[in-house]
């Protein structure tokens, strides 16, 4: 568990770690070059490097976590890969399940696998479930995801490498946009973002921009139109589980 600088979530909970690449959002994966540092700086959940693998003393963290918190669940890794076991994806949500206090934010690229096992999962009001999409070519995730029993869906359209002019925002209830940030970033259209706004807004979605990215994503910044873009679901605490 550790702090985040990631601007729509508060904190992160790893309780897997470890990833294989599915698509072109992968290329320059952030989970795969961190686990590379974090084996060399010898932190042990990070020994076998971004092999895939479960932590289940990872699984009491949120219970001990004193006031509410937002939670992205396994930024290291990918919750729905095939290499982790249902029973484990199982604890996870338990673990969820218990904690309605906090609001658990997970991703997935395994939208296929999301649906498969979507059944077998209980899903409270704090768990928002999110796909990302970067390009029309992986856009059928999102197929999968409206058809899951999730309360709150969300698309992180990060690192944006492709127009999306016709999403299907039936049933979503937030989208987040970014640019691709690091050494040799892929750019990302104005156009194409200011084009998603407006879909969000006539679909009364959620918008939130996270960056424009590129090689100094600071001094691009966050401004679209003039302004941020920081909207979010409304977090329903309260009456969870
Ligand atoms: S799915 Fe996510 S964690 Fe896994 S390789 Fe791709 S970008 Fe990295």
């Amino acid at each position: 568990m550790a702090q985040s600088s990631i601007e729509w979530t508060e904190m992160t909970w790893n309780p897997t770690t470890g990833c294989t690449k599915v698509s072109q959002g992968c290329k320059f994966c952030y989970a795969e070059i961190m686990s590379k540092r974090l084996q060399a700086m010898g932190v042990e959940k990070y020994k076998d490097n971004f092999e895939v693998r479960t932590h289940e003393s990872a699984l009491k963290t949120p219970y001990t976590w004193k006031k509410s918190k937002v939670v992205f669940v396994n930024s290291m890794s990918d919750l729905f890969h095939e290499q982790i076991p249902l029973e484990f994806i199982k604890k996870v949500f338990k673990v969820m399940n218990e904690n309605p206090q906090h609001v658990f934010q997970v991703l997935t690229k395994r939208a296929e696998r999301l649906l498969e096992l979507h059944k077998e999962l209980k899903w409270s009001h704090n768990i928002w479930m999110g796909v990302s999409v970067e390009e029309q070519k992986v856009e059928n995730r999102i197929d999968y995801l409206r058809k899951t029993n999730a309360r709150v869906k969300f698309l992180s359209l990060e690192p944006l490498i492709g127009a999306l002019p016709n999403l299907n925002l039936e049933n979503i209830d937030w989208v987040i946009v970014g640019g691709e940030s690091g050494h040799t970033p892929r750019p990302m259209d104005a156009d194409w973002v200011i084009d998603l706004q407006e879909q969000c807004e006539k679909a009364d979605v959620a918008f939130f921009f996270k960056q424009w990215g590129g090689k100094n994503k600071k001094k691009n910044g966050r401004e679209l139109n003039g302004r941020t873009y920081d909207e979010m679901p409304e977090i329903e605490l309260q009456h969870s589980v």
